[in-house]
C-alpha cells in the first residue's frame, strides 16, 4: 500500500464566510478526464496551462438552445457572436451547425470571410465601421446594424458612389426595467431617437431597411426584460408599417443569456438560480407571436448568443507552482494561471476541481495567478482540499471571453486543444512564443546596441 500522504496541521481561526446550501465546501469528486481525455496526458502533451474546447459540448448546447426557440417559433435563425471565442476552429463548429456570423469590428468581419461565411450571412454590429469596411460590407450584401446618427450619415454619403444598395438594420436602445441601461450603444427608443433614425433610413431612398437589432445587455436574469424589448421592437415595426409603408424582416435579439458561472458575491450557486434557456425563449417567442403580426408576415427571430452557448464547452487546466501562509494566517495556493488568460475571473467566481485524488482535509485558500501584480487573483477566498506543487486543477466554464480578451502581459499566451467528439485531440491555436511576439517589433538603429 502507498504511503499515506502527511499533511502539516494548522490551528486557524474560525471564518464563517460566506454560505451557501452546500456549507462552504465546494469539491468532492477530482475531475481527471474530460470527454473522456485524461488531464494528466493533456498537461504531458500540450503543457500547462492549457485551454481545452469539448467539441460535443459546444454541438449540445448550440442544438438545445436552438430547440428551445425552434419548437416555440417557425423562424430562428441563430449568428455565432465571434468576440465570444473566435478561434475559426470554434466559429466553424458554430457555421456547421448552421449559424450565422455576428461581428462587432472589420477584424471580425475578415475572420468570418476568411471562415467562408458567405457575405449576406454576416451581420455587421458595432459603433466603428470604416468606409472601406462598409464599401466590403455593402458590396457583399452583409446586414449592417447602423449604431449612430454618424454612421447612418456615412453611409447615405457612400451610397452616392455605389451601386448596391445597402440592406440595413438599426441598433436600438430601450428601457427594458434593468438598470443601468445600455444607451451607449445604437439609438434611444423611448426619446424618439430611433424612429427618427428611421424615418431617414426610409427618405433617402437609398437603403433597404430589413430589420431591428438590439442587445439589451450581458449575463441578463431576466426573460421578461427580452419581452419588453420584443414589445417595443414590435411597435416600431408597426409604425414602419403603417406610417412608413416598409415591412422589416427581422427582429434581432442579441445575445445576453447568462452561463451557469456564478457571479462574485452570490449567495447560491448560478446553476441553481438562473433561469433556464427555456423560460427567455418562452418570453421572447410569446411577446412575437402576441405582437400582432399576421402568421404570414412574422418576422425572422435572429439571436445573437455568445456567452450561454459556449461556457460550459471550455476549460482550463493549470499546475499548482507553490503554497504559502499569508500574514493573516490564510493559506494561498499559486497557480500557473492568473488573470491574463482567465479574465472572467474578474466577475466569477470560477468552479475549479482538484485532478488527482485528495484527502479529506479542506481548507479555506486564495488562489493566485503567476503575475507580479497585485490583482492577480483568481479565487479570493475558495474552499478547496489541500494541492500541492505540481498538482493539476481544472478551472470550469471558461469558453466564453477569456480566449478573446485574454492579454500578452508577462506571460505568453498557451495552448488551445479540442476535443472532437469522437474523443480526439486536435491543437487549435498554438501558445505563443518569443519570435511571434517580436515579430512586430522594430528596433531604431541607433537602440540597436549598447554597452554596459
Ligand atoms: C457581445 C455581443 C453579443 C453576445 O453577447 P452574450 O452576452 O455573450 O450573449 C451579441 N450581440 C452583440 C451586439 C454583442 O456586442
Amino acid at each position: 500500500m502507498q504511503k499515506l500522504k502527511y499533511e502539516r496541521p494548522v490551528i486557524q481561526k474560525m471564518n464563517a464566510g460566506l454560505m451557501n446550501k452546500f456549507g462552504t465546501r465546494t469539491e468532492y469528486e477530482p475531475v481527471k478526464q474530460i470527454d473522456g481525455v485524461s488531464v494528466k496526458s493533456l498537461i504531458e502533451k500540450y503543457g500547462s496551462p492549457l485551454f481545452v474546447l469539448s467539441e460535443r459540448t459546444i454541438r449540445r448546447t448550440y442544438q438545445d438552445t436552438v430547440r428551445a426557440f425552434k419548437t416555440r417559433y417557425p423562424k430562428v435563425q441563430f449568428a455565432w457572436s465571434y468576440k465570444t471565442n473566435y478561434i475559426n476552429a470554434v466559429c466553424n463548429v458554430f457555421h456547421q451547425e448552421g449559424s450565422w456570423a455576428e461581428v462587432v469590428s472589420g477584424f471580425e468581419y475578415n475572420k468570418a470571410i476568411g471562415n467562408g461565411v458567405p457575405g449576406k450571412k454576416i451581420i455587421f454590429n458595432g459603433p466603428e465601421k470604416t468606409n472601406e469596411e462598409l464599401i466590403t460590407a455593402i458590396n457583399n450584401d452583409s446586414l449592417i446594424h447602423i449604431d449612430h446618427f454618424d454612421e447612418l450619415y456615412q453611409i447615405i454619403e457612400l451610397c452616392d458612389s455605389l451601386t448596391k444598395k445597402p440592406r440595413v438594420a438599426i441598433r436600438v436602445n430601450m428601457d427594458t426595467g434593468v438598470y443601468p441601461i445600455w444607451d451607449r450603444f445604437g439609438f434611444n427608443y423611448e426619446n424618439g431617437s430611433a424612429y427618427n433614425a428611421l424615418t431617414k433610413i426610409v427618405a433617402s431612398g437609398k437603403m433597404i431597411l430589413v430589420g431591428f437589432h438590439c442587445h439589451i445587455g450581458t449575463y441578463m436574469l431576466s426573460s421578461d426584460a427580452y419581452a419588453i424589448a420584443v414589445r417595443k421592437l414590435s411597435d416600431l415595426a408597426w409604425k414602419c408599417k403603417s406610417e412608413l409603408n416598409t415591412t422589416i424582416q427581422y427582429l434581432d435579439l442579441g445575445g445576453g443569456f447568462p452561463s451557469a458561472n456564478t457571479l462574485k458575491g452570490s449567495y447560491l450557486p448560478a446553476s441553481d438560480t438562473n433561469p433556464h434557456i427555456d423560460e427567455f425563449a418562452e418570453s421572447i417567442t410569446q411577446a412575437i407571436l402576441q405582437a400582432g403580426f399576421k402568421t404570414d408576415e412574422l418576422p425572422l427571430l435572429i439571436l445573437e448568443t455568445g456567452r450561454a452557448l459556449i461556457d460550459d464547452a471550455g476549460f482550463l487546466l493549470g499546475s499548482v507552482l507553490a503554497n504559502k501562509r499569508l500574514s493573516d494566517g490564510r493559506r494561498a495556493t499559486i497557480m500557473d494561471f492568473g488573470v491574463n488568460i482567465l479574465f472572467t475571473s474578474f466577475w466569477y467566481e470560477h468552479k475549479i476541481s482538484p485532478a488527482q485524488d485528495f484527502t479529506h482535509h479542506t481548507e479555506d485558500m486564495v488562489l493566485y495567478g503567476p503575475l507580479c501584480m497585485n490583482i492577480d487573483v483568481v479565487r479570493d477566498s475558495v474552499n478547496l482540499p489541500l494541492l500541492n506543487r505540481g498538482d493539476h486543477v481544472v478551472v470550469h466554464r471558461v469558453g466564453a471571453y477569456n480566449m478573446t480578451q485574454w492579454m500578452q502581459f508577462i506571460q505568453m499566451r498557451p495552448n488551445v486543444v479540442m476535443i472532437d467528439e469522437k474523443g480526439n485531440t486536435h491543437l487549435i491555436r498554438e501558445a505563443e512564443s518569443l519570435k511571434y511576439i517580436e515579430q512586430l517589433e522594430k528596433m531604431p538603429e541607433h537602440l540597436s546596441s549598447f554597452n554596459i
